[in-house]
């Protein structure tokens, strides 16, 4: 069995911190990792734990990543942003031709990774593929008649989006779990449960990045793009189900 090491990592000019001790994300018992491990198994209760300051860059491509890291998916599961560089890349391409809509999509998982931070409740792997996804059938739902129809539309990018997010969640192996979850988003299909804190985040992200790019402040640095005026946050702040959403609203937007 090959070692949990990358192999493009150059050994001979080691510093003390390059070997340091990290906590089970499991059970909390403290795991010595080297800054080559991958990931190591936890002595105390033997989960997977992945290196987190191991650069997954290569990994997220390389052809060996498997036999270098494992099961590619638990490292999507385990770290969230590895899964949102991904899938912007794989959103990127349906929205070659629409700059403007995939500016939006960048802007939303912007936004979630800011609050995923605060938000413990939340599964990040499920929102963040939500995020990014949400919208990617837009391109495939131009055709003759649907333009014409907003209602026809509006079903068509549910179905489209559904459709392409399934197949790009599959290729990169997802559980099943966030794959079904994550579809109910995308498709309009989820309980609407006003308790469903999935759901209300995920609309709560849209909203802001709506707003965001209304105001031309999507791509914007700070200084530039408009404010939305007091009534315009008092309007947004009242449709956001998310309390942590509706906290840190002025910080984000
Ligand atoms: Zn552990």
């Amino acid at each position: 069995m090959l070692a949990a090491k990358c192999p493009g990592q150059d050994r001979r000019n080691w510093k003390p911190e390059d070997i340091f001790e990290h906590e089970c994300p499991h059970c909390g018992s403290w795991i010595e990792f080297w800054k080559t491990d991958a990931k190591r198994t936890c002595a105390a209760c033997h989960e997977q734990v992945i290196n987190p300051k191991f650069n997954l860059g290569c990994a997220l491509w390389c052809a060996y990543a498997d036999q270098c890291v494992g099961d590619i998916s638990s490292i999507f599961m385990q770290r969230p942003e590895a899964l949102k560089d991904r899938l912007q890349i794989e959103a990127r391409r349906y929205f070659k031709d629409d700059l403007e809509r995939f500016q939006l999509t960048e802007e939303a998982a912007r936004i979630a990774s800011s609050l995923l931070e605060t938000e413990k409740e939340a599964d990040p792997p499920v929102i963040i593929a939500a995020t990014l996804l949400h919208d990617v059938g837009y391109p495939l739902c131009q055709g003759e008649g649907t333009g014409e129809q907003p209602e026809e539309q509006a079903r068509c990018i549910r179905e489209k989006s559904k459709t392409v997010a399934e197949e790009i969640m599959k290729d990169l192996t997802l559980p099943q779990g966030v794959r079904e979850k994550a579809l109910d988003l995308i498709s309009g299909e989820s309980s609407r449960d006003a308790e469903d804190l999935n759901l209300q985040l995920w609309q709560d992200i849209l909203e802001i990045a709506r707003l965001k790019q209304e105001k031309g402040a999507v791509d914007a640095k700070p200084s530039e793009g408009a404010k939305p005026s007091e009534t315009e946050l008092k309007a947004l702040r009242q449709k956001l189900g998310s309390e942590n959403a509706r906290k840190r609203l002025e910080q984000l937007l």
